[in-house]
C-alpha cells in the first residue's frame, strides 16, 4: 500500500487555508516529500512527520511555488537530526537542482555558521546528496523503486514527473505539465496519478494577461482527467488548484474531471489522504 497526503494544495497565490504545492508519499516505511512549497513543514507536523524523518526530497521543477520552503526544510532537518554523522539527504530533481540547493545553503550561510559555532555537536553544514535526472530509474531501496520521465511545462525546462512503486502499488506525481507523451508513459497503469489542475475556463476570462499566461503551461481539470483516462490509472488525485478550490465547489471540479475520466477522483483540502 502507498499512502498519499496532499500537504499543500495551493499555488503561488498565498491562501490562508492552503499551503504551497507539496505531497507526502509513504511507502514501505519510507517517506518521500515531493516538492516543498510554502508552509510544508507546518502541514507535515500536523500528521506527525518531521523534516528529520524523510527518506528523500523529490523535486518536479524549480518554480518558486514548488521550492519556496527549501531553505526552511534543509535547515530544519539539519538542526532536528540528532544522530551522529547523519547520512546525507538524497535530493532528486531536474538539472538545475544542484545549483539551487547550493545557492540556498549559501543564502543560509550565516545561520549555518552561527549554529556550528554555538552547538558542540554540529560540526558540518547540512549534508545533502543531489541527483539530477530527466529520465529513468532514480531509486531502488528496500522494496521501493522510483523512476522519472520528462514532463512539458515549457518554457520551464527541464521538468520531471515521478513514479513511485512499492509491492504491487504505484503512484505517479505529474507536477505542473501540459498533456505529454512523457507523462502518458510514466503514468501507464498506475494506481494513482497526482496532478496539478488549472481552471482555464475561469483564468481565461481574467483581464490580466499575466494571469491568463498560466493557462499556457498547465493542464486544465479536463486535460488532467483525460491524461488519467489515456494512461488507464485507477485514481486521479487533483491538487495545486488554480484558482483556489472554494469550499462547496468540490462537486463542480469533480464533474469536470468525471466528464473525461471514469475512475475514482480525489480532491480536497490540505492533508487530504488517499491510499492505493
Ligand atoms: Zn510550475
Ligand atoms: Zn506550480
Amino acid at each position: 500500500m502507498i499512502e498519499i497526503t496532499l500537504l499543500g494544495t495551493g499555488s503561488p497565490i498565498p491562501d490562508p487555508n492552503r499551503a504551497g504545492p507539496s505531497t507526502l508519499i509513504r511507502a514501505d516505511g519510507q517517506v518521500f516529500l515531493v516538492d516543498c512549497g510554502r508552509g510544508v513543514l507546518q502541514r507535515a507536523a500536523a500528521i506527525g512527520v518531521g523534516a528529520a524523518g524523510l527518506s528523500a526530497l523529490l523535486i518536479t521543477h524549480l518554480h518558486s511555488d514548488h521550492i519556496g520552503d527549501l531553505g526552511d526544510f534543509l535547515i530544519t532537518r539539519w538542526i532536528s537530526t540528532f544522530a551522529p554523522d547523519p547520512a546525507p539527504l538524497p535530493i532528486i530533481g531536474p538539472p538545475g537542482t544542484a545549483e539551487t540547493v547550493e545557492a540556498t545553503l549559501k543564502a543560509f550561510g550565516h545561520d549555518i555558521g552561527y549554529r556550528i559555532a554555538h552547538h558542540a555537536d554540529l560540526n558540518e553544514p547540512p549534508a545533502v546528496e543531489v541527483h539530477e535526472h530527466t529520465q529513468g530509474p532514480v531509486w531502488d531501496r528496500d522494496g521501493v523503486t522510483i523512476r522519472v520521465a520528462p514532463t512539458d511545462h515549457r518554457p520551464v525546462a527541464p521538468t520531471i514527473g515521478f513514479r513511485i512503486e512499492s509491492g504491487s502499488s504505484s503512484v505517479v506525481l505529474a507536477g505542473d505539465t501540459v498533456p505529454c507523451s512523457g507523462l502518458d508513459g510514466l503514468a501507464r497503469g498506475a494506481d494513482a496519478l497526482v496532478h496539478t489542475v488549472i481552471r482555464k475556463d475561469i483564468l481565461g476570462s481574467i483581464p490580466q494577461q499575466r494571469v491568463r499566461d498560466v493557462c499556457d503551461y498547465h493542464s486544465s481539470v479536463q486535460e488532467a482527467a483525460a491524461t488519467a483516462a489515456r494512461a488507464g490509472v485507477g485514481t486521479l488525485v487533483m491538487t495545486h488548484y488554480v484558482p483556489a478550490l472554494v469550499p462547496g465547489q468540490e462537486e463542480q471540479w469533480r464533474a469536470l474531471a468525471a466528464h473525461e475520466f471514469g475512475g475514482r477522483i480525489e480532491l480536497g483540502d490540505d492533508l487530504h489522504r488517499v491510499e492505493v
